[in-house]
């Protein structure tokens, strides 16, 4: 494998970009938004400069990393190569859906198909194309270049062929990957967004205040960082709508967001992106 194409240039698109250009590979990164390429160029070349000065990298692998990057503004130019297409898009299962049927149409047939979805069924995306076989999940944590888990999550289609394929790039990036069956939420949402829903009830409760809650975390159980730091962080509508799809894909009440998420969303509270969510930024 030799080319690989990254679609949507947001916080994970850019971060696989880097980490596939950096260990030589070719990427071809594609977003619809101008603006998001030039921005998630700029972030690749400031996480570099952050790894010089580390001394983790030299100028030369900066130089390198950045060469093996090239930006796209459409799924038709810039897919034609791809040995493995790595979709991180907006999670909308609509907008997802149309850009799988796309790439079905424009990529070389044997070429792999894998979503970066936080919890969208990886079987309803492979049934958009005509190779469900080729379909898998590639669920990276953010940040890409720091966080060493990749959660590769096999749709009830998925060759196991394709599955070894995968964890081996995996490896290849000096990542771990760990191999799950596809469910809402997968593995780590599953586990990790109900804890902070809770954390969110005992906030509203009033059981304790917010600094309070997550320094028990910290302290407790080894988190580095509290609950409701981390939706913050992770985005508390991103963090709603994976409590959203669990519940609807469960049809299980357990996983219905808290209703201080729900106001909180609904009053754009989303936390680092808009300035205010549990803290203020
Ligand atoms: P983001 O909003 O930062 O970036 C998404 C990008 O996709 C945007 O730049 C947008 O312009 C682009 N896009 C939308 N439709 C497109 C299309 N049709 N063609 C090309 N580009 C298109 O989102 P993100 O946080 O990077 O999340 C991307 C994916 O990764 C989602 O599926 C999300 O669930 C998943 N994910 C996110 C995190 C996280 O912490 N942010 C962690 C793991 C997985």
């Amino acid at each position: 494998m030799k080319n690989i194409a990254v679609i949507g240039a947001g916080t994970m698109g850019n971060g696989i970009a880097h980490v596939f250009a950096q260990k030589g590979f070719k990427v071809q990164l594609i977003d619809a938004q101008a603006t998001a390429l030039e921005k998630a160029m700029a972030t690749i070349e400031k996480n570099l400069d952050r790894q010089i000065a580390k001394q983790t990298i030299t100028a030369e692998d900066k130089a390198s990393t950045l060469a093996n990057i090239r930006t796209y503004a459409t799924i038709e130019e810039g897919v034609v190569h791809a040995d493995i297409v790595i979709e991180a898009a907006t999670e909308n299962s609509e907008i997802k859906k149309k850009i799988f049927s796309s790439l079905d149409e424009h990529t070389k047939p044997d070429c792999i198909l894998a979503t970066n979805t936080s919890s969208i069924s990886i079987g309803q995306l492979a049934a958009v194309t005509k190779r469900p076989s080729l379909v898998i999940g590639m669920h990276f944590m953010n940040p890409v270049p720091i966080m060493k888990l990749v959660e590769i999550i096999n749709g009830a289609a998925t060759a196991s062929t394709v599955t070894d394929t995968i964890v081996a790039l995996t490896k290849t990036i000096d990542k771990i990957p760990c191999v799950v069956k596809d469910a809402p939420g997968f593995i780590a949402n599953r586990i990790l967004i109900p804890m902070i829903n809770e954390a969110i009830y005992a906030f509203s409760e009033g059981i304790s205040d917010a600094a309070t809650i997550d320094q028990i975390m910290k302290l407790g159980m080894a988190h580095p960082m509290g609950p409701l730091q981390l939706a913050d962080y992770i985005g508390l509508d991103v963090c709603k709508n994976i409590m959203t799809i669990m519940e609807e894909g469960f049809n299980n009440s357990k996983y219905a967001p808290c209703p201080l998420l729900v106001d909180m969303v609904e009053a754009g509270k989303l936390g680092i992106k808009t300035g205010e969510g549990f803290y203020k930024y």
